[in-house]
């Protein structure tokens, strides 16, 4: 196996060796050992750190693969120096690990990826995390209705509101439905373009911060709605984002 791949896990194994899980372009998600990779001077200590994007070599084994030869594309270096960083990061790639099984291809999910790395880059992470949940949900198969009324099947224009369960509820509809989340006009329109738009154009979009803090409500209980465990990532980046900045934003 050949290809491009970004590192979504680390573990240590043994002595010097890491296990890697790396999502790739063509094979999906692969695990795979790298021996030695944790030794000072060893080629593959750089490449299969977390978060890097690199070029691999991998033989395949009954069990686990084997990395031969692996060079970095993009080493992400800045998430693993920032905090901020570090917690979305981990939280995108925890949410990717949890969702996919090993060795089914996605292309998209791929470009998912490197296009949520690719906003995270330009402090837009708040974006990133966002449109990685909307669009992870679609190309899973579980996209949020969001054209018509999860209740009546009618066409929807406003005043609506979202259910867990699996899109918009309709003001008729809605007394009918527990635990439902408010949806703003803006954060409905936010929603539709990032499940329309190619993943490449949402570096174009400023949502304000109120459509994305709804977003954020809505997708958390979204996926929480299909998740069969919480996510360890979650937890830090609430913490990290409730600390204090020091002067800029
Ligand atoms: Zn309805």
């Amino acid at each position: 196996m050949r290809g491009e791949g970004i590192v979504l896990r680390v573990r240590n194994m043994g002595e010097a060796d890491r296990v890697v899980t790396i999502y790739t372009a063509h094979y999906g998600k692969i695990r795979a050992v790298a021996r030695g990779a944790r030794r000072v001077r060893n080629r593959l200590l750089s490449p299969t750190q977390v978060f890097t994007h690199g070029r691999y070599l991998v033989f395949p084994g009954k069990g686990l693969h084997t990395i031969s030869q692996a060079e970095i594309v993009n080493s992400y270096q800045e998430f693993r120096d920032d905090l901020e960083k570090m917690a979305y990061a981990s939280y995108i790639t925890e949410l990717l690990d949890s969702f996919t099984e090993e060795e089914l291809p996605s292309q998209e999910l791929f470009m998912l990826l490197i296009a949520a790395f690719s906003l995270g880059t330009h402090g837009r992470f708040a974006l990133a995390a966002r449109a990685f949940e909307v669009r992870l949900m679609q190309e899973l198969g579980y996209a949020p209705q969001l054209h018509h009324c999860l209740g009546c099947g009618s066409a929807v224009q406003e005043n609506l509101r979202f259910s867990p369960e699996g899109g918009v509820v309709c003001p008729r509809c809605a007394p009918r439905y527990r635990e439902l989340l408010p949806l703003s006009n803006g954060t409905w329109e936010l929603m539709k373009r990032l499940t329309e738009w190619d993943v490449s154009r949402f570096g174009i979009l400023h949502p304000s911060p109120v459509a994305l803090g709804e977003l954020e409500r809505i997708m958390r209980n979204y996926i929480d709605f299909r998740l069969d465990y919480p996510l360890k990532s979650l937890e830090f980046l609430e913490t990290v984002k409730a600390m204090p900045k020091d002067g800029s934003d």
